[in-house]
């Protein structure tokens, strides 16, 4: 992806990335099985991205308007630092986050696919959309990656976000040495 030299701008000064669940870190599919049995496909690039963040010193987090046992035991999984589910209100929620973590909006990057997380990808410095995310997310976002929900996008945010902080290629030099 081209990096503008205002989203490389923006990208430099995030601290925490912010996540949607449903159609963000997953294809935005809910599968159900006995009783209350649900079950999300994660994809391994964007659990891997979420390692080099916190490696980073990047935290992150996930903001969800459902509840699911799944993503609560990936986010686990990828010690993923905020983890909010069955969220109605999801501005409340990152207000919440931004004062108990002393965090400006300007460094936060978010990443959503739908209407409902309008009112955050509006405040944040950073803000993306999927590449399969509702037509009036996408036309708002600072940008949208090329990767569809739960196939790599959050990884393509954090990737980009660690080349403009200039962290990426000292981290790949660590994994070729
Ligand atoms: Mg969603």
């Amino acid at each position: 992806m081209e990096i503008s030299q205002i989203i490389s701008a923006k990208a430099r000064r995030i601290k925490l990335v912010l996540m949607d669940a449903d159609g963000v870190l997953t294809e935005g599919k809910v599968t159900y099985g006995d009783g209350n049995m649900e079950l999300k496909s994660f994809d391994v690039k964007d659990g891997a991205g979420i390692e080099l963040a916190r490696m980073a010193g990047i935290k992150t987090g996930i903001i969800s308007g459902r509840q699911s046992g799944a993503l609560q035991r990936r986010a686990k999984e990828l010690k993923i630092e905020e983890v909010h589910q069955r969220v109605i209100n999801k501005v409340e929620i990152y207000k919440e986050i931004l004062g108990r973590c002393s965090l400006r909006d300007e460094e936060v990057a978010y990443i959503g696919d739908d209407i409902l997380d309008l009112p955050i990808l509006l405040r944040v410095g950073l803000s993306a959309a999927v590449a399969d995310a509702h037509p009036e997310v996408k036309k708002r976002v600072d940008l949208v990656t090329t990767s569809t929900g739960g196939r790599g996008a959050v990884r393509e945010l954090i990737e980009l976000i660690l080349q403009a902080q200039g962290r990426w290629d000292t981290m790949l030099e660590e994994f070729l040495s």
